[in-house]
């Protein structure tokens, strides 16, 4: 599996290239990929070491501030396990979702990330997003998906973090409602999509 893995790596850094990203620059320092060993329920990790102190910053979560950096000079990349038996075009996508959160100010999903990933998607026909269709992969690589025994939906008030599940959602839910502890606003999250790691 580690040798399909690095065959994979290898395609996505040149057609990189081709495309005129480059990735062996010093300015993104030094690339690892592994596949985790860990049972993940995500695709994948992309895991920043050696921060540049100059590229500090501070990000405010509520009260919270949280120290974080525009630029790392090590990446470590882990790829699921069960990513690595889907279709070798989905491996590849999430090794190029990966990929881009190695680029500076790349470390969130945020507008610098959604440009590498639109262009990328648009000159090589890849479908790099913040969140993937399991389901959908499992399908397009003809294997089974065994349906994990879930709710849907988890609504998560942004203020006071409560919590709560349910099979079907109004779509209208976060304008019409508001927390009944605190009255912050709702975030729905599906819990059928699947995240790419930062
Ligand atoms: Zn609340
Ligand atoms: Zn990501």
């Amino acid at each position: 599996m580690e040798e399909k893995l690095d065959r994979l790596f290898k395609e996505c850094i040149q057609e990189l290239e081709k495309i005129g990203i480059d990735i062996n620059n010093k300015d993104i320092g030094k690339i690892e990929i592994n596949i985790s060993k860990r049972n993940n329920k995500r695709y994948g990790a992309c895991k920043q070491e050696e921060p540049d102190i100059k590229s500090k910053y501070i990000e405010k979560i509520g009260r919270r501030k949280i120290v974080k950096y525009w630029k790392y000079n090590k990446h470590i990349i882990e790829i699921s396990k069960w990513v690595m038996e889907l279709d070798e075009k989905i491996i590849k996508n999430t090794i190029m979702h990966e990929l881009i959160h190695c680029m500076p100010y790349c470390n969130n999903h945020g507008a610098e990330f959604k440009r590498y990933a639109n262009y990328i998607n648009n000159k090589l026909g890849y479908d790099i997003s913040r969140v993937g269709n399991k389901e959908e992969d499992y399908k397009k690589s003809n294997l089974e998906y065994k349906e994990e025994k879930q709710l849907k939906y988890k609504i998560e008030c942004q203020k006071c973090g409560y919590t709560f599940y349910r099979q079907r959602q109004n779509k209208n839910f976060t304008r019409k409602y508001r927390c009944g502890k605190c009255g912050g606003r709702f975030e729905v999250i599906n819990l059928k999509e699947e995240k790419y790691g930062n």
